[in-house]
C-alpha cells in the first residue's frame, strides 16, 4: 500500500477542527490590526531562496526540495519560508508604489528536508507576517503585539518571549571578530555543526543545540555590547515599548536567528509545554533583504508561527469537536431518496446545515447514526411520506415528532432555525 511520504501527515477531520479555530482566530486579530492576506507560489526560483535566505544558513545549505525544471534549465524550490516569497512579491508587484507601509498576512504550506519528529515535519505549516516599509522600532512591537494577541486569543498559557537585537551588518561584522577571538581557544570543543560555522557564519554557533557549545556560548562577548548607538537606541525604545505594553520578555544573548537577512530585532517565542520542538513562532527584522532581491532599501520586520505546534498546544488544552449539522436527514425507497435530496438541498439553502444519509440501509441503522451525528433532530422520508410528498421531523433530545408536508416545513423554516439554534 502506497503510504504518506516520511515528515509529512494527513489532518483528518477530528484534528482539522483545532486548524481552522487557529486560522479564524488568526485571521480575525490580523484583520482587527489592518493586516491582508497576501497568498504567493508554492515553488519558486531556487535562486530566490539562496539569495533571499543566504547559502549559509541550515535551510538554504541542507533543507530545501529542489529540483530541475522539466525543460531542465530552471532550478525550482518548494518553499522553505514564507518571507523570500512575499519580498519577491512586494518588489516584483511595486507595492511600494502604493506607498506607506505594506501590512501583509500568509498561511501555507513549507518544505524543509529535516529529521520528522514531534512538532517537526518536513511538510509543515506556518502563519506569517510581513511589516513591510518601517523603521520604526514601534513597528517592531507592533508585529510582537498582535503575534501574543493571537497566542493569548487561542488561550495558550506558559509561553515566552525571547528577544535580541543583532544590529546592522556593521555591528555584526565588528561582533563577529570578537566573537572569533572569544572562540579561538575553544575550537577543538565545539561540535562539529559549529566548527564549520566559524568561517562562514560564526554567529549561528550561539544558537547550537549541542551542550558544551551551548555552555561555551553562554559566556561569549554579548552581541548587544557591539551595537552602534543607533542600533541600542533602536532596541532600547523596542523594549520599553513592549513593557508599556506589558509583554513580558526576557533577553537572550544567544538568540541569532538562522537568517542572514535579520538585522536589529530578532524574537521567540517559545512554550514549556513543548519538549524539544518549543518555540512556536520565530521573527524579527530583516531591513536588508527586500535590496539584497534587487528591490529599493526597505526595511521590514516579521514572524512566522508554527501551526503543527500550536495544534498540538491547543489539542492538550482544549477539547474542540467537529461540527455537528443541524438536521440529519434519513430516507429509504426510490421516491423517498429523491425528494430526501430535493428537500435537503432547500434546506440547505435556506441556512441549515443538513447531512444526507446515503447509505440507503435500514431505518433503524441510519436512526443510530442520526444520534451519534450530534444533529438536533432528524427528518424521516419512506414510501409513505414519499406518497404525499411530507416528512417526518423528529427531535432528537426529547423524541417528541410530528409529520407535516415537505412544503410545509419550508415555509416555517425561520420557527425551525429558531428552534435548533435554541437547542444546540
Ligand atoms: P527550529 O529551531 O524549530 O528549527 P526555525 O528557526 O528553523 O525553528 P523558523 O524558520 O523561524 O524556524 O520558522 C518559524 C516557525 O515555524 C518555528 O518557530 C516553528 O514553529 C515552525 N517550524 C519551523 N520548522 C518546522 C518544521 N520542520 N516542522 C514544523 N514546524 C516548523
Ligand atoms: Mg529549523
Amino acid at each position: 500500500m502506497i503510504q504518506a511520504l516520511r515528515g509529512t501527515r494527513d489532518i483528518l477531520p477530528e484534528e482539522i477542527v483545532y486548524w481552522q479555530l487557529i486560522e479564524r482566530t488568526a485571521k480575525d486579530i490580523l484583520s482587527k490590526a489592518a493586516f491582508q492576506e497576501i497568498r504567493v507560489p508554492i515553488f519558486e526560483q531556487t535562486a530566490l531562496f539562496e539569495r533571499g535566505i543566504g547559502e549559509a544558513t541550515d535551510v538554504v545549505g541542507k533543507e530545501m526540495y529542489t529540483f530541475t525544471s522539466r525543460g531542465g534549465k530552471t532550478s525550482i524550490t518548494l518553499r522553505p519560508e514564507g518571507t523570500a516569497g512575499v519580498a519577491r512579491s512586494y518588489i516584483q508587484n511595486k507595492l511600494q508604489a502604493q506607498g506607506g507601509v505594506q501590512r501583509l498576512w500568509y498561511t501555507g504550506p513549507m518544505f524543509r528536508y529535516e529529521r520528522p519528529q514531534a512538532g517537526r515535519q518536513r511538510q509543515f505549516h506556518q502563519i506569517g507576517l510581513e511589516l513591510i516599509g518601517s523603521n520604526a522600532p514601534r513597528a517592531d512591537v507592533e508585529a510582537i503585539a498582535v503575534a501574543t494577541d493571537i497566542l493569548k486569543a487561542l488561550g495558550l498559557k506558559n509561553l515566552s518571549l525571547a528577544i535580541n537585537s543583532v544590529g546592522r551588518g556593521e555591528d555584526r561584522q565588528k561582533y563577529r571578530e570578537t566573537l572569533l577571538t572569544y572562540l579561538e581557544p575553544y575550537k577543538e570543543e565545539l561540535d562539529a555543526d559549529s566548527r564549520d560555522r566559524l568561517e562562514r557564519n560564526p554567529l549561528r554557533i550561539l544558537d547550537s543545540k549541542d551542550q558544551r557549545t551551548q555552555e561555551i556560548a553562554q559566556d561569549a562577548p554579548k552581541i548587544i555590547d557591539s551595537l552602534s548607538d543607533s542600533s541600542k537606541k533602536h532596541f532600547d525604545a523596542v523594549l520599553q515599548m513592549l513593557t508599556d505594553l506589558e509583554i513580558a520578555y526576557q533577553i537572550d544573548h544567544c538568540l541569532v536567528r538562522g537568517l542572514d537577512y535579520y538585522t536589529h530585532t530578532a524574537f521567540e517565542i517559545k512554550s514549556s509545554d513543548l519538549g524539544a520542538q518549543a518555540t512556536v513562532c520565530g521573527g524579527g527584522r530583516y531591513d536588508g533583504l527586500i535590496a539584497e532581491l534587487g528591490g529599493a532599501e526597505t526595511p521590514a520586520i516579521g514572524w512566522a508561527m508554527g501551526i503543527e505546534r500550536l495544534v498540538i498546544l491547543l489539542q492538550e488544552l482544549a477539547q474542540v469537536s467537529v461540527d455537528a449539522p443541524d438536521l440529519y436527514f434519513v430516507s429509504r425507497g426510490e421516491q423517498a431518496e429523491a425528494q430526501a435530496l430535493t428537500l435537503a438541498q432547500k434546506l440547505r439553502q435556506s441556512g441549515l446545515a443538513v447531512e444526507l444519509d446515503l447509505s440507503g440501509s435500514a431505518f433503524g441503522k441510519q436512526f443510530k447514526r442520526a444520534d451519534r451525528s450530534g444533529a438536533v433532530a432528524c427528518l424521516v422520508l419512506g414510501d409513505a411520506e414519499a406518497e404525499t410528498r411530507s416528512v417526518n421531523l423528529k427531535w432528537l433530545a426529547s423524541g417528541e415528532q410530528s409529520t407535516m408536508t415537505q412544503t410545509e416545513v419550508l415555509q416555517g423554516i425561520e420557527t425551525l432555525k429558531n428552534k435548533i439554534s435554541a437547542l444546540h
